[in-house]
């Protein structure tokens, strides 16, 4: 399924109106665009210009890996998955895609005959009947809005829509704007009964926007699915949002991802080896406009109503749910690292990782608490994979993977397209 386009003003539209151009003709629905015309070239420079960078094995012994990528929810979603059988691997993918299709058609803001659309206009009236999926990434909105303070919220739709990030034009709204949106704006606000799954959202002109966690929801609901079909290898990457699943040799070498440099898009910041976690990143370079001379991210605080003035260039989350990690890295944005810190450890196997602008120089926040290491299973994250057996993580050091992958991935990329990738490169942003 296709993502929305919208056709935004010229280049010099936009410059006269004092907006950055940023991604004249994008298509857009969750948080990332992707151009038209999705020609091989297209899609491997859009790879690479993406947060992250991974490292995959030779094919195992094993089995074979089968990979297929999607254009789903405006953004790029990638499975890799290994198994003895291709034929059974690409029936597997085809039920993955129709399920995160589903999701979309549901949760979109860009389709006006959504589910969550139907919610949304029945704001301030009667409670509404939603079927399970809304009702469960509801609540776990919901437990986020709450641990967070708000940082989270799903409320925020009226102040993401005043701002111009969800169909323009983007613009600095005036002080009484700001305060009318905020009226309507507030976790607290949506009414719950779940002895009949209905919702209902108490002040009129309310608006839901599942933008900041609906990828990672889909990606636990992919990785559950793949796992009832007795996969139990393969790497996920949806929209910059990944899960590392198993191992990547189909055996115990654990995946190795890279949080990109949040000022050189062709270049990791750093690597870092994960087994069966999710690791998601917020960042102010994913989606801004600069009004004179600020830059505004598209990530919003609920407190203020305002997109979040930080020093903080980006801040990745690593833990066992992608929808935990997708949620708490847009919250962290907010929140900052003194704020966020209680909610972070090893202890409840929630790792992070700030990077912060510090005159000239990007500096990493001494309260990261990284890298991420293995959890055991008892942990508050794990618990949703309850059954799984947490592995260890070992296998080749991390030096040798970013000492190959900043300066090749572009080749081995273009490579991958003709005869299966050796490093796989993803996705998301498609900045010009
Ligand atoms: P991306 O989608 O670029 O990966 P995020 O996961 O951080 O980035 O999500 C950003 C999106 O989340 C915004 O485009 C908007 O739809 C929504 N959003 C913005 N601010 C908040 C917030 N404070 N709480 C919840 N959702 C938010
Ligand atoms: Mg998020």
């Amino acid at each position: 399924m296709n993502g929305h386009c919208s056709t935004w003003s010229s280049d010099s539209e936009r410059r006269r109106q004092g907006l950055a151009v940023e991604r004249p003709r994008v298509c857009r629905k969750w948080g990332h665009g992707f151009r038209h015309g999705g020609t091989v070239a297209v899609l491997v420079i859009g790879l690479w210009g993406s947060g992250w960078l991974m490292s995959a094995p030779p094919v195992s012994g094993t089995g074979r890996w089968v990979q297929r990528t999607w254009v789903v929810m405006g953004t790029y979603l990638t499975v890799r998955i290994l198994h003895e059988d291709p034929v059974y691997a690409g029936r597997v993918l085809d039920d993955v895609i129709g399920l995160v299709q589903d999701l979309d058609r549901r949760f979109t803001l860009y389709d006006p005959s959504s589910e969550l659309w139907a919610l949304n206009r029945q704001a301030g009236g009667p409670a509404v009947p939603v079927s399970e999926p809304l009702w469960d990434i509801l609540e776990q909105a919901i437990a986020y809005s709450r641990e967070t303070k708000g940082a989270f919220d799903v409320t925020v739709g009226p102040i993401v829509q005043l701002w111009g990030f969800l169909e323009g034009p983007r613009r600095v709204p005036s002080d009484e704007e700001i305060a009318q949106a905020r009226t309507r704006v507030g976790y607290r606000k949506i009414d719950r009964d779940p002895s009949r799954r209905m919702v209902r959202l108490a002040t009129p002109g309310m608006v839901l926007d599942l933008g900041g966690i609906a990828k990672g929801y889909a990606l636990d609901r992919a990785v559950e699915r793949l796992r009832q079909a007795g996969l139990r290898h393969g790497l996920l990457n949806f929209g910059g949002e990944i899960y590392a699943m198993g191992a990547s040799d189909g055996v115990d070498r654990p995946w190795t991802v890279a949080v990109r440099h949040p000022r050189r898009p062709n270049r990791a910041w750093q690597t870092f080896p994960v087994q069966d976690m999710a690791v998601s990143t917020s960042g102010d370079y994913e989606r801004f406009f600069v009004a004179r001379g600020r830059r505004y991210s598209h990530i919003l605080s609920p407190w203020t109503g305002r997109p979040v003035e930080t020093d903080v260039v980006s801040v990745t989350v690593v833990t066992p749910s992608a929808t935990e990690a997708d949620a708490l890295s847009t919250a962290f944005f907010v929140m900052g690292p003194e704020q966020a810190q209680a909610l972070v450890g090893s202890d409840r196997c929630r790792y992070v990782l700030w990077i912060r602008q510090q005159g000239d120089r990007l500096v990493e926040d001494p309260r990261s608490v990284w890298p991420p290491r293995p959890c055991p299973a008892t942990t508050a994250g794990v618990r949703e994979f309850g059954s799984l057996a947490v592995r260890q993580m070992g296998g080749p050091s991390v030096g040798t993977t970013l000492g190959v992958a900043p300066q090749i991935a572009y080749v081995c990329l273009v490579v991958s397209g003709l005869i299966g990738a050796r490093i796989w490169a993803t996705t998301g942003c498609f900045y010009a």
